[in-house]
């Protein structure tokens, strides 16, 4: 499948928010946007007028880098979304959070959502006690998300549970740390969910 390997610092700055994508490295001096909060490129420091399209492109930009997601992919979501009976920009977001990369995430068994995706293909992850390597399974609630029970003592599980304490965790999920397992008490609602952007403007760009 295709991904974006480029820098992603770059993508952070020019967002102009952190979207923590290096795990470790986002909480240090060594971040891209402490270290230059401006747009990379020639003229980042320009001061730019966004158009009323740019605004509403840069909204739909973010969401997809917080989420490492493609074009084809992310609109895919959309689509998703808006057949789902709600509101359209409110369905993708919880779309996007109930991933499995998401969801090991934000239990803190990966450091970052790339480290996540690595170690659900890599077999360290497993739903109800069977193995899942697909890292866009949509998880149900009340379905248990464990690390295999070979994999509990491996170097960079054990960094980035860790590492998440500093993150804290969502409301709408269940963790039981000891037992490298958790699962969604409840799909998560607008509030719960502090992803900063405005899916209002995704939906415009996406109705143009
Ligand atoms: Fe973004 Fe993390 Fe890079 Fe900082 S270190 S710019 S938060 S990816």
């Amino acid at each position: 499948m295709a991904r974006n390997i480029g820098p992603v610092c770059r993508l952070c700055r020019r967002e102009g928010l952190k979207l923590f994508l290096k795990g470790e490295r986002c909480y240090t001096d060594k971040c891209g946007i402490e270290r230059r909060n401006y747009p990379p490129g020639a003229h980042g420091q320009a001061r730019t007028r966004f158009s009323e399209y740019a605004i509403r492109l840069r909204e739909k930009q973010k969401v997809k880098r917080i989420y490492r997601m493609l074009e084809k992919q992310f609109a895919g979501y959309f689509k998703e979304a808006e057949r789902t009976p709600g509101i359209t920009g409110e369905n993708l977001l919880i779309l996007l959070e109930r991933r499995l990369d998401n969801v090991v995430y934000r239990l803190g068994f990966a450091s970052s959502l790339a480290q996540a995706r690595q170690l659900i293909r890599h077999g360290h992850l497993e739903i109800d006690g069977k193995p899942v390597t697909i890292p866009s399974y949509l998880v149900a609630v009340n379905e248990v998300v464990s690390i295999t029970e070979k994999s509990r003592q491996k170097k960079p599980i054990v960094e980035a549970i860790e590492l998440s304490q500093r993150r804290g965790l969502p409301a709408w999920i269940a963790l039981e740390r000891d037992q490298f397992r958790g699962s969604l008490r409840a799909l998560p609602t607008r509030a719960d969910l502090t992803v900063p952007v405005s899916e209002k403007l995704i939906v415009e760009h996406y109705s143009r």
